[in-house]
């Protein structure tokens, strides 16, 4: 459907809060320079309703079920947590895979347009209602309450904070709401490697659509655009700050997290420009 209503029921939650007098805002609006947008605030706007649709091509979830494996699950089962927080739930990928497993999952995100495909998908995908809280990274302890074993933030999610000051809020609300051994798992892509080199996405994880494209269309220190062709030749574009890896461990070090062990592309050992993706694991005590 392109006619600006919602394909779905849920008409009722987008009032109050669409520009569009209840209907989903479906145009990404960067203004005449889109490269100037660097703004923290902005990912809402840059997640309409049309590209959170196809955001589950984009990801492709059976695919990315097969190369992820089971890295995450291991990890967390291997630290016997229990409850988990997914503060970058987007269309639920992770979160419904918590739920599967066992895991007492609270699942948050920041956009409203995500955390209703979610709960969408959580339906269809094993009729699981997912408990949802929308929530931003800045205000996490306001809305959401007690205490987690560990807090997910997957899915390159953590490059939508723009300046430092948001980046060190944010991992101090992760932080205060794990429990005292809690641990943090972030994902980001390999900005260094995209930075210094160039971009060679093999797309072999997380972005696994084999008809989608994902591109860099600018590149510099504080910017990485990012361009999302489609099949039927609709294009979406995101603005992103490029973390670079080791700048990364040294915040959640800072922030307080007293280890944090780095993986490329699910490997211990691996040479910097490879992987597409780092993963950071990172334990409060
Ligand atoms: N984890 C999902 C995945 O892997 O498919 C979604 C990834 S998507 C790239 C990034 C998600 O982070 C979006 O759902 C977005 O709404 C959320 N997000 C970005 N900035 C946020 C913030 N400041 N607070 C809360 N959520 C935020």
């Amino acid at each position: 459907r392109d006619d600006g209503t919602c394909p779905t029921s849920c008409s009722k939650s987008y009032r109050g809060s669409c520009a569009q007098g209840g209907r989903p805002i479906q145009r990404q609006d960067f203004g005449e320079n889109p490269t100037e947008v660097r703004d923290t605030n902005h990912y809402e706007k840059e997640y309409v309703h049309g590209f959170v649709e196809k955001w589950d091509e984009l990801i492709d979830w059976r695919r990315r079920y097969e190369s992820e494996g089971t890295f995450f699950i291991d990890q967390l089962k291997a630290r016997g947590v229990k409850r988990v927080l997914d503060v970058a739930t987007g269309t639920g990928f992770h979160s419904v895979r918590l739920v599967q497993e066992g895991f007492d999952t609270v699942s948050a995100d920041g956009s409203q347009e995500m955390l209703r495909k979610a709960f969408e998908n959580g339906f269809t995908y094993g009729q699981y209602v997912l408990k949802v809280v929308q929530a931003d990274w800045r205000y996490l302890n306001r809305d959401v309450h007690g205490e987690f074993d560990a807090i997910i933030c997957l899915g390159n999610s953590f490059t939508h904070l723009f300046s430092e000051r948001d980046r060190r809020k944010a991992l101090a609300e992760f932080y205060a709401l794990l429990k005292h051994d809690g641990v943090l798992i972030i994902d980001q892509r390999n900005y260094d490697s995209i930075l210094d080199d160039g971009f060679s996405s093999t797309h072999s994880y997380y972005y696994c659509g084999e008809e989608v494209t994902a591109e860099p269309e600018y590149v510099d220190e504080g910017l990485a655009r990012f361009r999302y062709r489609f099949p039927d030749g609709s294009e979406y574009a995101l603005n992103m700050f490029p973390l670079r890896k080791d700048y990364m461990r040294r915040l959640m070090r800072e922030v307080g997290f007293q280890r944090v062990d780095t993986f490329g592309d699910f490997q211990k050992t691996y040479h910097e420009a490879d992987p597409d993706f780092f993963i950071h694991v990172a334990e409060k005590m």
